[in-house]
């Protein structure tokens, strides 16, 4: 969190119309995101912000909004978040995350959180509240180390184990996103054993890489990872398929073999989606 840029706006709202299949609303209460993962897929939303800053050194809290009318959100599908961490560190002291769980808890909406962080945890007592609400983490190594170098500032790979284990126990669904996978580094197959037992699904999404991000992801294989550089010359830069092609079938046979729920979210495109 340090050198984080935190400037409070004003917001027209919270909820938005989403474009994400199966989500019909998304909400982002926070503009940037203090996690500096480093490949980043959020990181276009700058264009939209007031902020000539690299992306992961500043973060807009939006501190008060429009009132949330959850009368409208009757069967809908809502997402947070898709362009920061609901459970991002600010989170902490600014409680939107929190207020709007509150909000939202008797709007019969169908509300999914995806997250790197712990820090669901302290909103359990709401969460066991809401009728149709679905926890994910987000991870994609086992390795705290490796973890540690492109995920600086999210919670470790124990401490969201830890939460999964925790939130369902208590009784609220959950599931593990393995992603996104980094070719040959994420041991995708640790991370089904560490969760299985504690996660009702899995689903699996594989690395894709924005213009800005690329460089900085594949000056990090160079000095950190030389060992699978080629591999990620062939997929980064000749856009080379076949890995993927070869890995989804093996996610699909293991997880059948397993009796595991997956779904996979591989894209032919090296570029994420805006
Ligand atoms: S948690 Fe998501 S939005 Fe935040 S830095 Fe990481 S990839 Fe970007």
């Amino acid at each position: 969190m340090n050198n984080i840029k935190i400037k409070e706006i004003v917001a027209k709202g919270y909820i938005n119309p989403s474009k994400l299949p199966g989500y019909d609303y998304v909400i982002n209460p926070y503009v940037g995101c203090p996690h500096r993962c480093i490949y980043c897929y959020a990181e276009f939303m700058k264009r939209f912000s007031s902020h000539d800053e690299e992306w992961g050194t500043f973060t807009d809290v939006k501190i008060r909004s429009t009132a949330v009318k959850p009368v409208y959100l009757q069967n809908k599908n809502v997402f947070l978040s898709s362009v920061t961490d609901c459970y991002n560190p600010l989170e902490e002291k600014y409680c939107l995350t929190r207020q709007l769980l509150e909000k939202l808890r008797f709007s019969g909406a169908n509300i999914t959180i995806l997250t790197k962080s712990d820090l669901v945890l302290r909103d359990i007592d709401i969460l066991q509240q809401i009728p149709h609400v679905t926890v994910g983490f987000s991870l994609n190594t086992t390795d705290d180390v490796f973890r540690q170098q492109i995920e600086p500032c999210a919670s470790s790979v124990l401490s969201r184990l830890y939460a999964l284990k925790t939130l369902h126990e208590n009784g609220i669904r959950t599931w593990v996103h393995v992603a996104p996978i980094f070719p040959e580094l994420s041991d995708w197959k640790a991370i089904l054993e560490a969760a299985e037992g504690f996660t009702d699904s899995f689903s699996f999404e594989n690395l894709k890489l924005s213009y800005t991000a690329l460089p900085r992801v594949l000056l990090y294989i160079t000095q950190q990872q030389p060992d699978v550089q080629e591999l990620y010359d062939l997929i980064y830069h000749e856009k080379k398929m076949d890995y993927w092609h070869k890995l989804r079938q093996e996610i699909l046979d293991f997880c059948k073999e397993r009796n595991l729920a997956a779904t996979i979210h591989f894209s032919e495109e090296n570029a994420p989606q805006e």
